[in-house]
């Protein structure tokens, strides 16, 4: 299996009655990665001529080894348009079109279907998204079409009413514990709440753990931080991402002294509230500010290594009498 385990409502719910699966799919969810790599399991499962019992593809068959590559009853279009706000018209019209004479045509596998797949589908300009609407009026009989979206309401109302919607939502915590101990991963449990409890998201960003650690090294010691060890190794992520962890880390400061209460590091939390209580509340807020401007600073007006100094500087400070 290859779908995650917090997806397996979903997929049993595809495939509830696979004979009598809509045209239209749109897969939709925060998390791009895990809803592409749904789309990619449920495109390999149909074009599989052996599932197993759970319609998960054999990976072994011809159809699966096509998958694999260029399947002849298979079009896939990644949108690759990451900028959040960015809509292209990656998919030109003439491409639309061309998916559109491809569902007609017959499929290469006795009764298969024909598959059109477009990730990415709601960062699309409004010609490429009229061109998609085309696609989802009245296609042939053997046709699947999967659309994976991110923001739902970037799609047209008009399509949207012509596909079946799975919608997809993030892994409970207990989900994400479970995997993490699955997938060799489990000394970074306590680190989860770092990352919204999205285990992906932590695998992926293994390496930054050991940096944030080194920092957190220093941050535990309050005022007596040693300003010696703040050096550029730490920006080597950025100026956003240490603020980033500064944040959250003075926003646990900040919930340990109003209400004991924890979130983002679990496992420090003995230091934390010792922290807390030699922490000024009102230097804390004024803290919290900075680092909120700082983080709306344009890019190319800093320089990056005399802000952390000062930044690093004013963190100490929260600690003085
Ligand atoms: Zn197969």
């Amino acid at each position: 299996m290859s779908i995650y385990p917090w997806q397996r409502s979903s997929w049993v719910e595809v495939f509830s009655n696979k004979l009598k699966m809509p045209h239209a799919y749109i897969l939709h969810g925060a998390q791009t990665l895990e809803i592409n790599k749904f789309a990619d399991e449920l495109i390999k499962s149909v074009l599989c001529s052996k599932t197993n019992k759970e319609y998960f593809a054999c990976g072994k068959c011809q159809d699966c080894l096509w998958s694999k590559t260029n399947h002849p009853d298979l079009i896939r279009v990644i949108n690759n348009s990451e900028e959040k706000n960015l809509k292209t018209d990656i998919l030109k019209v003439d491409d639309i079109r061309g998916a559109k004479d491809f569902l007609q045509t017959s499929s290469h596998q006795a009764n298969g279907k024909k598959i059109v797949s477009i990730y990415g589908a709601d960062r699309l300009n409004i010609q490429a998204s009229n061109a998609l609407l085309k696609i989802v009026e009245e296609p042939p009989d053997n046709s699947l079409i999967i659309f994976t979206v991110n923001k739902l309401n970037n799609l047209l109302p008009t399509i949207i009413s012509r596909c079946r919607l799975v919608s997809f939502s993030k892994p409970s915590k207990d989900d994400a514990i479970e995997f993490l101990k699955q997938t060799d991963n489990a000394e970074f449990i306590d680190n989860l709440s770092l990352y919204n409890n999205l285990p992906l998201e932590l695998i992926n960003d293994k390496e930054m753990l050991t940096s944030i650690n080194i920092i957190l090294v220093e941050l535990k010691k309050g005022q007596e931080i040693d300003l010696m060890k703040v050096n550029s190794a730490w920006l080597n992520n950025g100026l956003a991402w240490i603020i980033n962890i500064l944040q959250k880390w003075t926003y646990e400061l900040l919930l340990s002294k109003l209400t004991q209460g924890y979130s983002f590091f679990p496992k420090d939390i003995e230091v934390i509230s010792k922290l807390a209580l030699r922490a000024d509340l009102s230097k804390l807020l004024t803290y919290q500010k900075t680092l909120n401007t700082i983080k709306s600073y344009p890019q190319i007006a800093i320089n990056k290594e005399i802000n952390l100094d000062s930044v690093m500087i004013e963190y100490k400070k929260i600690f003085s009498n």
